[in-house]
């Protein structure tokens, strides 16, 4: 079948490639992110392959079905950027990747605890440049520590076996309850309670009309003065505004992020030359008790062979009528 690859990179190219060593499918990679403006590319084409900050919507839906294309592959998680509702109008079957490696985004989770707790971004640059003082760089004991954890599936329940490795509490709230994870003493509590307790909270959730902005001003103000805030799942869970006000005002004490609620403009290019024109964005960079990374938790070996062997799967179950393992439908996702 003939797939074109959106937003592809160099190694896109080599780990799809190698899952499609039976040469089953014919791959043609554009580094173009899918956008109203680069969609006619997939003309004559019967799949696509997008990620996670191609343009997905009802215009370019439709104009990718009036082009032939019959499959929106996903090679991602999360499917928030798809317009479900169109795929199903326009008939399209749309796959995803719902599970590769969530060590993966549990230990960069993990990276980005530890990091901002004993300031390792700091101390990296000061010993760099001879600056051997340790003052500043005071972290604390997670033992002992609560964390709270949102959304307990693939990763979060990952990240909470790890975190009951270092002797933290664990609370967590989420829609459905993994009672597996009780015997790491981790308790399910409502939100609320989650917020005034945690002193670290990390998100785990999928981005819905539900969880949008489910880090907003109202729950800042219910956290802990001085806790730590860490997203790895998807940018627009976090009110990036009010984010910036409680950094200020010293009511947030640290803040990791791997997304970002505007990440589509900036996230996977090198925009070391130019001025960034996101004003929210570069304002976060002005903390010091922030780091950013540009999505990259997923970016391990073992997540990207998994990813294109469940893309490569999902293409030829497609191809041959059957019901790839990825499928998406618009009322419940299918794993
Ligand atoms: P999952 O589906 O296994 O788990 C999601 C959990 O969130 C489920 O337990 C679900 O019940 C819970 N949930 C759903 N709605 C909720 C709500 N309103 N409030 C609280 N909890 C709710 O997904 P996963 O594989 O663990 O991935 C989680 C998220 O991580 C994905 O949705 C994706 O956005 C993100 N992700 C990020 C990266 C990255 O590179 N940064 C990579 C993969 C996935």
């Amino acid at each position: 079948m003939k797939v074109a690859i959106f937003s592809s990179k160099p190694y896109d190219r080599e780990f799809l490639s190698a899952a499609n060593h039976a040469q089953l499918h014919e791959l043609t990679f554009y580094e173009a992110r899918l956008t109203a403006q680069t969609c006619p590319l997939a003309a004559g084409f019967r799949a696509i392959c997008a990620f996670v900050n191609d343009q997905l919507d009802a215009h370019v839906l439709l104009t990718l079905a009036r082009e032939g294309v019959e499959l929106i592959a996903m090679r991602c998680a999360g499917f928030n950027n798809v317009d479900l509702r169109a795929t199903e109008q326009l008939n399209l079957t749309v796959t995803r990747v719902p599970a590769y490696s969530p060590y993966s985004v549990a230990e960069h989770t993990m990276g980005l605890i530890l990091a901002l707790n004993r300031k390792l971004h700091k101390s990296y640059n000061r010993v760099r440049d001879g600056n051997l003082s340790v003052d500043g760089l005071m972290g604390f004991d997670l033992h002992g520590r609560t964390a709270g954890i949102v959304g307990t599936g693939k990763i979060g329940s990952v990240v909470a076996r790890i975190l009951h490795g270092f002797g933290c509490h664990l609370l967590a709230y989420d829609v459905n309850e993994n009672p597996e994870l009780k015997a790491y003493g981790l308790r399910y509590v409502p939100k609320l309670e989650l917020l005034e307790k945690s002193d670290v909270i990390t998100l785990h959730c999928p981005l819905m009309p539900d969880t949008y902005h489910l880090i907003d001003e109202e729950a800042l103000a219910r956290m802990k003065r001085g806790a730590m805030l860490v997203n790895t799942s998807r940018g627009a869970l976090i009110d990036t505004r009010a984010v910036i006000r409680a950094l200020k005002s010293g009511r947030l004490g640290y803040l990791g992020l791997d997304v970002y609620e505007e990440e589509a403009d900036l996230f996977y290019q090198d925009l070391s030359n130019r001025v960034i024109q996101d004003d929210v964005f570069s304002r976060m960079l002005t903390f010091p008790n922030v780091i950013i990374t540009g999505h990259q938790a997923f970016f391990t070996q073992n997540a990207l062979e998994g990813i294109a062997e469940e893309t490569i799967r999902n293409l030829t179950a497609f191809e041959q009528g059957e019901r790839p393992p990825g499928l998406i439908t618009a009322e419940k996702v299918v794993v």
